[in-house]
């Protein structure tokens, strides 16, 4: 970011410049990337102290859904297709569990970028509502699945730049155990990648 940055101020002299705009949107996106990590380190810190507190409402699952994929819907890049019961409620903590379904959805786009569809669904099991995010790209090899929600685990993989902390599963995984649900991954290699997590009805 502070290199863009100073490339804008070398350019402030030359409004017209045709690399302006290009420098104004990669320093956008660090912006970005600076803000995420700050979330994340104030979230385990949250996290490390027990100190993450919930705010309990009840909502709608199909709106939080609506509302944080709507920006992912408009760029036309993805295509999000919302399946199951759309009449579900839950007692939750709202912003934190839009952090989780965030976090899938963006990890969906981002270790499968070809994956033109992505199916989030809603469903009803015993007294949970399950929520799951699939997507159609790489899938993860088995040996790694059980570490995903670990902190700072990430799979390495030849030719993907390294962007993450692997910090946004583990702070998933433990908002969704502080609501007293449970989170998990099914995925084969070549076959794609579901994330869930579960969460009280009441
Ligand atoms: P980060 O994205 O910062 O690395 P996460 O905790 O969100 O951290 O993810 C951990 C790792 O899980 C990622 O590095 C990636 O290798 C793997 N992963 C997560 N979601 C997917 C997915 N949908 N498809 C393939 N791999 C995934």
């Amino acid at each position: 970011m502070k290199g863009y940055l100073q490339l804008i101020k070398e350019l402030k002299h030359k409004p017209t410049s045709p690399l302006l705009p290009k420098v104004i949107d990669q320093a956008n996106k660090s912006m970005e990337k600076v803000n995420s990590l700050v979330n994340h380190l104030l979230n385990i810190s949250r996290i490390t102290e027990g100190k993450m507190k919930l705010n309990l409402s009840r909502f709608l699952m199909a709106d939080l859904i609506k509302d944080c994929c709507e920006h992912i819907a408009s760029s036309g890049t993805h295509q999000i297709v919302v399946e199951g019961d759309t009449t579900l409620n839950v007692y939750a903590d709202r912003d934190r569990v839009e952090q989780v379904v965030i976090n899938f959805v963006n990890n969906a786009i981002k270790y499968a970028p070809d994956s033109y569809r992505i199916i989030i669904r809603i469903e009803k099991t015993d007294k949970m509502v399950k929520i799951s995010v699939q997507d159609f790209g790489p899938g993860i090899a088995k040996n790694h699945l059980t570490q995903l929600f670990d902190r700072y685990y990430r799979v390495d993989a030849i030719g993907r730049p390294n962007s993450g902390l692997g910090l946004g599963l583990y702070i998933s995984a433990e908002i969704v155990k502080l609501h007293g649900g449970e989170i998990g991954v099914i995925s084969e290699p070549g076959h794609g990648s579901t994330f869930w997590f579960t969460l009280p009805l009441n």
